[in-house]
């Protein structure tokens, strides 16, 4: 039998639910245990699939091809697990379950209503990866604030949960934050107070509060918690502002998070945390020997979080290779053939993002085309990999205008072209090429050095793919197809052999990049950047370059 532990938020949004959550279950399963982590999203979007970057940050694609939301990114990262549609579930899909039900007449002759018949399906997902048995302790994270009116079906969903399952089998954790306000020069716990009271009027206490705070909490401050709140004093935790999310677990730790957790759960018997590997990456991580310049080249890079899973790969990748990564975020929109010199020229490697549609296109491939021509490390993800493609026709093949028909329906030289089974597809909601395919490499190249292996298998999110009439000419050229699906011949790698760095890739490895396996590609992309910053630098010195005279 799985136990269950739910996380609320209170008071405002972007606490850091996922984070909390993440750290906690990273502690459990340090502890020996089998621990996943779900995430209920209040909003009526099916999956975040058709959100724009701009609302909600990242799509986050599963194995199984599941659109979700980013926080599943944050689950796999620190876990080093993988999630699945069951893991991420909308009000827009309880509803979609309940109205098929409705119409299939499984409900005949009942009104059906968001309670029972809502919440019974919140509940029924709720339990579902417990009761397969693959786990012992189930998180589930709810999206949104406590409050909220989209919200309150999964709170009532949790508080019949806590009154049919055995009183040890739930805990409740709320995330809450306690202003300081520098007039009074004091940490506020009154919000707080209100949102455990909102909670509790919903029919839900809390067992721990976990308390966001920019400054240490004094022991009167979590006496006063723990007393208007009515929680234990030692159940009152403090997440004080780190420099990095990777020291989350080890500060929560330090707080007894994970014990107290325990406790409420009646577990007894569980071993000392093993965070060997853990901490060893965040050694690494605090403790830099050099540093590296990439440029992010993307058009939603106002919003950290439209990048987040390649913004943390890069931090893996970063800590293997002890070098700090200095994200350099270049607009693709304005980026310009008299302008990119001076943009990219500080550079010491180029990443050219994902996307979709014709904003900031042009912008990506002047930035390819820096990239090929000056020698520098250059790595493109899904558009950007498509971006390295349309480059090459233009200004290596000569075939002028060459483009994709995403961008230009009519371009003469369509060399990345809509996918055979996309073009009867209408309907936008979870239809793309999702999920891991297999990808066969070609034995002597890049890509095979990266991986060390010729079998790999990728999470994919596109329509859009290499146009194969065009290959042969690619190859001769010099623009080389170094994997491809084994069953469709569909590229999924090109790489340039005459260049010291120069891979794109129609998947998304970003997706799987973890703590305790960072990616291959990340982590010998930041080693070819690095040696090429070397190399400038060794340029740079005067001294060395009298020696070379
Ligand atoms: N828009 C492109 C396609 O659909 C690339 C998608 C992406 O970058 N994820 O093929």
């Amino acid at each position: 039998m799985a136990k269950y532990i739910f996380v609320t938020g209170g008071v405002t949004s972007s606490l850091g639910k996922g984070i909390i959550a993440a750290s906690l279950a990273k502690l459990l399963q340090a502890r020996g245990f089998r621990v996943t982590i779900q995430k209920f999203d209040p909003y009526i979007n099916v999956d975040p699939g058709t959100l724009n970057p701009y609302e909600h940050g990242e799509c986050y694609v599963t194995e199984d091809g599941a659109e979700t939301d980013l926080d599943l990114g944050h689950y796999e990262r620190f876990l080093n697990i993988y999630t699945s549609q069951a893991n991420n579930v909308t009000t827009g899909r309880i509803y979609q379950t309940v109205i098929n039900k409705e119409r299939e007449g499984a409900y005949l002759g009942k009104t059906v209503q968001v309670v029972p018949h809502i919440t019974d399906e919140i509940k029924r997902r709720m339990l579902l990866l417990g009761q397969s048995g693959q786990y012992d302790i189930v998180i589930t994270e709810i999206g949104g604030t406590v409050g909220d009116i989209e919200s309150l079906p999964f709170i009532e969903a949790v508080r019949q949960l806590q009154w049919e399952l055995p009183e040890e089998d739930t805990a409740v954790l709320h995330l809450t934050l306690i202003p300081y306000l520098k007039a009074a020069k004091e940490l506020k716990t009154k919000p707080t107070q209100h949102s455990v009271k909102m909670l509790s009027q919903e029919g839900v206490h809390p067992d721990i509060i976990v308390c966001r705070t920019e400054k240490p909490l004094t022991p009167d401050i979590r006496r006063k918690i723990a007393l208007f709140c009515n929680v234990k004093q030692e159940a009152v935790i403090e997440a004080a502002d780190v420099p990095t999310i990777y020291e989350v677990p080890l500060a929560m730790m330090r707080e007894g998070l994970d014990t107290i957790v325990l406790k409420k759960l009646n577990i007894t018997h569980y071993k000392e945390p093993d965070l060997t590997r853990w901490k060893e990456f965040l050694d690494k991580l605090k403790y830099p020997k050099g540093k590296v310049s990439i440029g992010l080249i993307g058009k939603y890079i106002e919003l950290q979080d439209a990048y987040k899973s390649i913004l943390e790969s890069f931090i893996h990748a970063g800590a293997v290779n002890e070098c700090k990564v200095d994200i350099v975020n270049v607009h693709s929109e304005f980026i310009t053939p008299e302008n990119v010199t001076e943009k990219l020229s500080g550079l010491d490697g180029l990443l050219v993002a994902p996307g979709f549609g014709h904003r900031g296109v042009e912008g990506k491939i002047i930035a390819v085309k820096y990239a090929r021509e000056k020698g520098l490390p250059f790595f493109g993800i899904c558009l950007g990999m498509q971006m390295a493609v349309i480059e090459f026709a233009r200004n290596v093949l000569g075939l002028t205008d060459a483009h994709s028909t995403e961008m230009n329906p009519s371009t003469p030289y369509p060399v990345i072209d809509l996918m055979e089974e996309q073009k009867k597809i209408s309907a936008k909601g979870g239809t793309m090429r999702l999920g891991a395919y297999p990808c066969e490499i070609r034995e002597g190249t890049l890509a095979h050095k990266i991986y060390g292996c010729l079998h790999i298998s990728e999470r994919h999110r596109h329509r859009w793919e290499f146009n194969n009439q065009y290959l042969d000419l690619y190859e001769k050229s010099g623009m080389i197809a170094s994997g491809k699906n084994p069953d469709t011949g569909l590229v999924e790698i090109i790489e340039l052999s005459s260049h010291p760095f120069f891979i794109g890739v129609q998947y998304h490895p970003e997706l799987k990049s973890t703590v305790e396996n960072p990616h291959p590609l990340f982590v010998h992309f930041v080693k070819a950047a690095k040696e090429f910053s070397d190399k400038k630098n060794d340029v740079k010195n005067p001294l060395l370059q009298s020696e070379m005279i």
